[in-house]
């Protein structure tokens, strides 16, 4: 199996993770969570040559698509994010029309609704879609070539929060445990924010996800 080139950019306010995956044999990949400067994120995916099949919000929250449009415009791929968390998009796309003007220049191209069982192809690879909700009912996890991308569920050492709307912290656990603690403990958990860690580390050290089964 050709493995996949995992590129991270921290963009954004908020320093958000927006990761560039992409196929080497063929050069098709995506962008997840384009949440700021599309500039940089542009500049990344054309000096890799990648030819983008479609761009992947883990959730709705604002640091994790506020370049959505801009990306989407240059590169003309539809944006994948849950049916529950479009709204947010929306939402965001009109609040930020409103306050910052041209930041969102238009709206995305084609918006498809994705969740939980889903498959996207990827080369010889192939990415699962998993829903993990308690961040925000629609959040999504991305599974591919021994990586997780989890948005905002599990950050090395801590846990996505649960007290904004749509938030669970019952649900949040359960995901983790269904979806992240089932994986071989090398599996890579690349989060929304911060460094990449694996599931074996958060196992043993993650203190919000202490004797979690
Ligand atoms: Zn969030």
């Amino acid at each position: 199996m050709v493995s996949i080139e995992v590129k991270r950019l921290e963009v954004g306010m908020l320093g958000t993770n927006c990761y560039i995956l992409q196929d080497p044999g063929t050069g098709e990949g995506y962008i997840i969570d384009p949440g700021g400067d599309a500039r940089g994120i542009l500049d990344a995916s054309n000096t890799s040559g990648l030819s983008c099949l479609g761009i992947l919000c883990t959730h709705g929250h604002m640091d994790h698509v506020g370049a959505v449009g801009k990306v989407a415009e240059a590169t003309g791929a539809s944006v994948f994010i849950s049916r529950e968390d479009a709204g947010i998009l929306a939402g965001s796309a009109k609040g930020l029309s409103n306050r910052l003007g041209s930041l969102f220049v238009s709206k995305p191209s084609g918006v498809e609704f994705i969740r939980g069982g889903d498959t996207l192809p990827l080369g010889e690879n192939t990415i699962k879609v998993l829903s993990t909700p308690g961040h925000t009912v629609g959040s999504l996890s991305f599974l591919v070539g021994g990586g997780i991308f989890c948005g905002d569920l599990v950050f090395q050492g801590s846990i996505g929060r649960t007290d904004l709307r749509g938030g669970s912290l019952p649900d949040l656990l359960n995901a983790v445990s269904r979806e992240v603690w089932v994986l071989p403990d090398e599996t890579k958990i690349y989060p929304g924010h911060g460094p990449v860690t694996t599931v074996g580390i958060e196992k043993e050290t993650n203190p919000f996800l202490r004797n979690l089964d």
